[in-house]
C-alpha cells in the first residue's frame, strides 16, 4: 500500500496545501480517504489514470473533505467515460446535490459508472484488494462522521478523520489501541497535543502521521509534532505530512 497525501491542509487552504485527500495504490488500483482535494487534477498530475479508481470514501460531509466530489463525477461522466467506481459519502442527500451540478452544468450523470453511496457504521466496502470499515465519531453531531480503517493483504491504515472540539467527547477510535496498524493518520486541527497524546501514548502502530493541521495563533503545532517525535519516547515514527508525501508499507 502506497499512499500519497494530495491535500494535508485542514478547514483551509494554504499556498501549499490543499485540503484534505489521501490516495491509495494497492495492487495498482487507486482508493481515497477524502476528496477536499482537487482529486481528479491532482490523480492526473500524478500521472494516474481514471480508470485505475475503486473507491472514494469521505469521513464526513463538510467541503474540506469532499468539494472534489463535484469535478471528478463531472469528468469521469463526460470525459473518462470507461470509468467505474463507488464513492461514499455520509449524507445521502449530498451525492444528490452533487449529481444535479453535474447535470446542470454538463450532462445526466451515469450513475451506473458513478455510484454514490451512503457510508454507515461497519464494513461499507470490499473488493479483492481491499476492506474498508467506517467507525463512528463525534465531530459534526448531530451529523454522522467516522474513522476510516483500510486492510489490505496484511496492512492496516486507519484514517481517523475530523475528531469533536478539544476531543472533549473522547471520539478518538479504540481501533488502533485495541489492533496493531501499520499506519495511523490523524487529524490535528481541532486539539492540540495535550489533548491527543494520552490517545497517542495508547497507540499500537508502526506510524503516526499528523495531517489537516491548523496553526492557530500563538501555537505551533508542527512544532509540537517534531517535540513529539524527537522527545516523546515513542516507539513509532511520528511525522506531520504535506501535500505530495508518500509512505509506503
Ligand atoms: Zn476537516
Ligand atoms: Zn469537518
Amino acid at each position: 500500500m502506497k499512499i500519497t497525501f494530495l491535500g494535508s491542509s485542514h478547514g483551509i487552504p494554504s499556498a501549499e496545501r490543499f485540503c484534505s485527500c489521501a490516495m491509495l495504490e494497492i495492487n495498482e488500483k487507486l482508493y481515497f480517504i477524502d476528496a477536499g482535494a482537487p482529486l481528479i487534477d491532482l490523480l492526473l498530475r500524478n500521472g494516474k489514470h481514471p480508470e485505475d479508481i475503486k473507491a472514494v470514501f469521505c469521513t464526513h460531509h463538510h467541503g474540506d473533505h469532499t468539494d472534489g466530489l463535484l469535478n471528478l463525477t463531472d469528468l469521469c461522466n463526460w470525459a473518462f467515460k470507461n470509468t467505474s467506481f463507488d464513492m461514499f459519502v455520509t449524507k445521502g442527500e449530498q451525492g444528490e446535490v452533487i449529481k444535479a451540478c453535474v447535470a446542470v452544468s454538463s450532462m445526466p450523470v451515469d450513475t451506473e459508472r458513478l455510484r454514490f453511496r451512503t457510508a454507515a457504521p461497519g464494513a461499507v466496502y470490499e473488493d479483492e484488494n481491499v476492506r474498508v470499515t467506517y467507525f463512528p465519531t463525534k465531530h459534526c453531531e448531530p451529523y454522522p462522521s467516522y474513522a476510516i480503517l483500510v486492510e489490505a493483504g496484511d496492512k492496516r491504515a486507519l484514517f481517523t478523520g475530523d475528531l469533536s472540539q478539544r476531543l472533549a467527547k473522547g471520539d478518538f477510535p479504540v481501533y488502533p489501541m485495541e489492533n496493531e496498524t501499520d499506519i495511523v493518520v490523524c487529524e490535528m486541527a481541532h486539539f492540540c497535543r495535550e489533548h491527543v497524546e494520552p490517545y497517542v501514548k495508547a497507540l499500537k502502530t508502526q506510524n503516526l502521521v499528523f495531517n489537516h493541521v491548523n496553526t492557530p495563533r500563538g501555537m505551533d503545532k508542527f512544532a509540537d509534532i517534531g517535540d513529539m517525535a524527537i522527545n516523546g519516547g515513542y516507539p513509532f515514527s511520528i511525522i506531520a505530512v504535506n501535500d505530495g508525501d508518500t509512505v509506503e508499507l
